[in-house]
């Protein structure tokens, strides 16, 4: 049977494009793509002729049984999408959980995601983290989901798009605190890509300051919350008592 390989394309610089995904887009028979034009485009710059597919949000339950037909009939495929890695906050989850459920070998090539990139650089806490990839567009939906993180101690990371990012640092702060310590990525890998670092007013009012500030694509990082002072202090104590206990105790 054939292999379906997941293949990471780069999330602005073309460089980021590894040499093995490139070897790996030559050799399968079809490449499924989430935008036939704009991937089109990469393998033109690549030399590459290949047959493609599309497969979007909108059709991937009818057209992922096309791709397992392929699969079958020992054909490989390679996934991608517009930008990093897929099925991170892109199709192709339908695909890989079928071709896994029916025994297909599914292997990645992995390579830029903005999440991983954006954390790496951001001085955050990196141990333990949680993905919550785009909140909900409307801003209740937002500030709910937000404040269901509210006490979350590991670092939070979302994407975000260029015109709703100061609403949703506005929600941030208004959820979370304005003290609450924020980095935002954006425009990772591109000529113009900053890091905004700071409490979230701080971040808010610079982002408002920048000529460019709402353009670009944003990776939006919040350190999480710190534990109650009260529980660590009721921690302590349990501590100093069990301590005492035991040396008391025969
Ligand atoms: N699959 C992609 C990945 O591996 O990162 C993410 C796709 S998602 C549809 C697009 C979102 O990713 C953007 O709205 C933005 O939040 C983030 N993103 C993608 N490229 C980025 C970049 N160069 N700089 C900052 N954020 C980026």
């Amino acid at each position: 049977a054939g292999v379906l390989y997941i293949v990471a394309t780069p999330i602005g610089n073309l460089d980021d494009l590894s040499t093995r995904a490139v070897k790996t887009l030559a050799m399968v028979d079809l490449i499924a793509a989430e935008d036939t034009r704009h991937s089109g485009r990469l393998l033109q710059h690549l030399g590459l002729h290949k047959p493609m597919m599309a497969l979007h949000d909108h059709n991937e339950r009818d057209q992922h049984s096309r791709i397992l037909a392929e699969l079958g009939a020992g054909r490989s495929v390679a996934l991608i999408s517009d930008a990093g890695t897929p099925l991170i906050s892109d199709p192709g989850f339908i695909l890989v959980r079928e071709a896994r459920v029916q025994g297909f070998q599914v292997s990645p090539i992995p390579g830029a995601c903005a999440l991983v990139a954006a954390l790496s650089a951001s001085g955050l806490p990196t141990d333990r983290f949680q993905f919550i990839g785009f909140l909900p567009a409307k801003g209740s939906g937002r500030r709910s989901v937000l404040e269901s993180l509210q006490a979350e101690t590991s670092t939070l990371v979302l994407y975000e798009s260029p015109h709703r990012i100061t609403n949703t640092i506005a929600d941030v702060i208004a959820v979370m605190g304005a003290g609450r310590e924020l980095v935002l990525g954006r425009e990772l890998t591109k000529a113009f890509e900053t890091f905004y670092c700071g409490t979230a007013e701080h971040v808010l009012a610079e982002l408002q300051q920048d000529p460019h500030g709402s353009r670009g694509e944003f990776v939006v990082m919040i350190h999480g919350a710190t534990p109650e002072p009260d529980s660590e202090q009721t921690t302590l104590e349990t501590d100093r008592l069990l301590t005492i206990l035991l040396t008391e105790l025969p």
